[in-house]
């Protein structure tokens, strides 16, 4: 973990957001205004490698400014540490929004790509290539829109009018486009466009369609052969699969450009007049049972099998407003966190810091799905967890007090490492896992696992959840 030896007087760490290859993102808030932003807290001493890259990453994210990207606040060095301020992402990563082997409904996938296909237009217009885009980048604020976020991979293609090839290999294998991996110089915005195309299949589909776009690939082999009537293709509909045809085009020259996708008769179709009368579409998560987010999802015959739904949600009470959304909204304080008025405050400003726990009794945690209550007290829940993780293969280390890292490896023989937290929330318990190093979709299922293993201790949303703020929704000790 990041050492962090000074901070911002006024503003305290209240919890560790996420971690990437650099470092860890955690959300400050100010401790009277109750303004949040979420600190990128890179050590430079223990990744001096890290720096340029960092520096890259600030120059590029400082010039944007669009709805669909999270915003830049600034950024300070003190000693060795680096932090950057980001607008703070409440809603989690989007691949927590997607049912691992279902997807999404298809209202909802529309209009997350919607919002994907905003973002890059505009970096593109900047002269600016994401290339790093994937579900594990993409964050939810508050209203449930997309951010484009982590910009250590970017770089500018376009200068004064002026395009330059690029060559550097880089992003995440599956969702790269194959000119990437291919060692030749290619564009830019053909590349950032193919993986909008497999993050759409992940979206409508749950999975990802191959390994790596390369002819060693069964997978891939099947989709240039047009076999599309198998998985994942034959989970997504033949609109949606048409403009898929027309994106994950080997040839960069004949891929569809942004300004054709936006033409795309799926990309302008209304799905919100297939709602029912609730105003909801059917099938659509609060039209289930399971809650808010959850959906329920009519499987493809190849499932067979109806009754496969909301797997991965956390249970909760039924039938809150979709606009609601989600789990945790439920469970947090009533309180929200305003973005902050003056963030360059916290940039100038070399006062010493509250590190560590926080002190402020507003607490709310990121929504995410990959978590759950448990009946059992902080003993019995650990040997559960223990117990599961062995049965499972995985390794379960105790690392800083109330956390646990799990180690696995994915299907793609990947290495997967998530955290799971036990948190005191009112009277009750919940286990809370969050993805620490691998494939977000493959963290998704494994967390699935998991959680049926310790189906003997999980229990439902205690009714009398605390409305209040309390200081109780820290790691347990
Ligand atoms: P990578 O290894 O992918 O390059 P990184 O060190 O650049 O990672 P990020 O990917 O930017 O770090 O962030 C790591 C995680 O922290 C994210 O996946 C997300 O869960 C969380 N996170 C990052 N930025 C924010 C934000 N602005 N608001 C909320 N959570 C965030």
């Amino acid at each position: 973990m990041t050492s962090v030896t000074a901070f911002v007087e006024g503003w305290d760490f209240v919890q560790t957001l996420g971690e990437g290859a650099y470092g860890e993102v955690k959300l400050a808030v100010n401790n009277e205004t109750q303004e949040a932003v979420a600190v990128k807290i890179i050590n430079l001493e223990r990744m001096p490698q890290a720096e340029e890259n960092v520096r890259k990453e600030v120059c590029v994210h400082k010039m944007l400014k669009h709805d669909s990207i999270i915003k830049f606040y600034g950024f300070r060095k003190d000693e060795n540490i680096q932090y950057i301020f980001l607008e703070y992402a409440s809603g989690g990563e989007l691949f927590d929004r997607i049912e691992p082997d279902l997807g999404m409904p298809e209202v909802d996938a529309s209009r997350y790509f919607k919002q994907l296909i905003m973002g890059v237009e505009y970096l593109h217009e900047r002269g600016v290539t994401h290339r790093d885009l994937k579900p594990e980048n993409l964050l939810l604020d508050d209203f449930d829109n997309l951010k484009i976020s982590d910009f250590g991979l970017s770089t500018v293609f376009r200068y004064q009018g002026r395009e330059r090839l690029l060559e550097k290999c880089c992003g995440t294998v599956p969702y790269v486009a194959p000119e990437v991996i291919s060692r030749k110089p290619y564009h830019a915005e053909p590349a950032d466009i193919w993986s909008c195309g497999i993050i759409l299949v992940a979206l409508l589909a749950g999975e990802l369609p191959w390994d790596e776009p390369t002819y060693s690939c069964q997978e891939y082999c099947d989709w240039k052969d047009c076999k599309i009537t198998i998985s994942p293709w034959n989970k997504i509909d033949t609109l949606a699969l048409s403009l898929l045809r027309k994106v994950l085009v080997e040839n960069a020259s004949k891929r569809r450009t942004i300004e054709q996708i936006k033409k795309h008769q799926w990309y302008n179709k209304n799905f919100n007049k297939h709602r029912g009368a609730s105003g909801l579409q059917s099938g659509s998560p609060s039209d289930s049972s399971c809650g808010t987010r959850p959906f329920k999802r009519q499987c493809t015959d190849q499932d067979g099998d109806l009754s496969r739904i909301c797997n991965s949600q956390p249970e909760l009470p039924p039938m809150q407003p979709r606009s609601q959304l989600s789990s945790l909204d439920d469970l947090g304080p009533a309180i929200s966190f305003s973005q902050p008025l003056h963030p360059d405050h916290m940039v100038l400003s070399q006062l010493p810091c509250t590190p560590g726990n926080s002190q402020t009794p507003m607490q709310k945690l990121v929504r995410r799905m990959t978590r759950f209550f448990v009946k059992t007290d902080k003993t019995e829940t650990l040997v559960e967890l223990d117990r599961a993780c062995e049965t499972l293969g995985y390794s379960a280390r105790r690392g800083s007090p109330g956390f646990t890292t799990i180690s696995t490896k994915d299907k793609r023989a990947m290495p997967l490492v998530f955290k799971a937290c036990l948190m005191e929330m009112g009277e009750n318990l919940l286990l809370d896992f969050r993805l620490s190093k691998g494939d977000g979709l493959e963290f998704k299922r494994h967390f699935m696992k998991l959680r049926h293993h310790m189906k003997k201790v999980t229990s439902r949303v205690p009714p009398q959840f605390p409305l209040v703020p309390t200081q109780q929704s820290q790691p347990v000790l």
